[in-house]
């Protein structure tokens, strides 16, 4: 489902250039959760970044479904990024919104009918276990209930993909391990293809499929989490 080839991509700062990721190649089978673990400045971020569009890589494909991102013009970027969900570590719900109108918004803006929006809505809160607060407002919410709402959203454009980043990293053990499990089933009921980065070995050990450890812009590992540790 997600696959880069050589995909590399340095920032450069004054005269000095960062290499973030040195050529990278990556394979996340359709309906599998795939976990990139490495600890702060290791090129997590940019790595996710780069699938999500948000960061144009200097060179490397990042093919999606069969289709190669980086061959795309405007238009076809702008549907691409309908395929492609995020969710992140501080939830950007937006504080004007109730969690209804936040879990809409990706409905409205890709024009879907006022009923539409609705049936869909609705499920979705029902999916992530939060329909008795569609009116409240992100303020009055935990944490693990933000993050519901932040996955409802993403789930809006019915994506082929997930991308989460630090998902679960402002979160006390408890609620992580519930966003987590949700995730989980999320992956199982719709067959959603999972890429999340974490600098958590917890996060990986408890949904992950397979695992890849990333080091100064390096896949240094990957493989299937069991065998992974099997010997830790
Ligand atoms: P991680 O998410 O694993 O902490 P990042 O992808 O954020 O790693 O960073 C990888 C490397 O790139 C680090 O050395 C970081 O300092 C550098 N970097 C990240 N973003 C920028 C940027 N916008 N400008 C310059 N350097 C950056
Ligand atoms: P209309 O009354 O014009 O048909 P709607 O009832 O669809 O409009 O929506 C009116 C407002 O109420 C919108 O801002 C929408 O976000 C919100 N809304 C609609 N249905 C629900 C619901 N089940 N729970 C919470 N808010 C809702």
């Amino acid at each position: 489902m997600i696959r880069l080839h050589a995909v590399s991509k340095s920032y450069r700062q004054g005269d000095r250039v960062i290499p973030a990721l040195k050529p990278l190649d990556l394979h996340v089978p359709a309906g599998t959760i795939f976990g990139i673990i490495g600890s702060s400045g290791a090129g997590k971020s940019t790595l996710i970044r780069c699938v999500n569009l948000l960061e144009q890589p200097d060179a490397g494909q990042i093919v999606i479904d069969g289709q190669d991102l980086t061959q795309l013009n405007a238009a076809g970027l702008r549907q691409a990024r309908q395929q492609i969900a995020m969710i992140f570590q501080h939830f950007n719900l937006l504080a004007s919104r109730t969690v209804y109108q936040n879990v809409a918004l990706p409905l409205e803006l890709a024009g879907a009918g006022k009923s539409a929006i609705r049936n869909k809505v609705e499920s979705l809160l029902e999916l992530v276990g939060l329909s008795d607060k569609a009116d409240a407002y992100p303020a009055n919410l935990s944490g693990g209930q933000k993050q519901r709402v932040a996955i409802a959203r993403a789930l809006a454009n019915d994506p082929k993909v997930l991308l989460c980043d630090e998902a679960t990293s402002a979160l006390d053990p408890e609620t992580t391990k519930s966003i987590l499990t949700l995730l989980k089933t999320i992956n199982q009921k719709l067959g959603l293809t999972i890429l999340l980065i974490t600098h958590e070995m917890e996060v990986v050990k408890q949904i992950c499929d397979r695992v890849g450890i990333i080091d100064q812009g390096e896949l240094i590992e990957q493989g299937e989490v069991g065998p992974f540790f099997a010997n830790a």
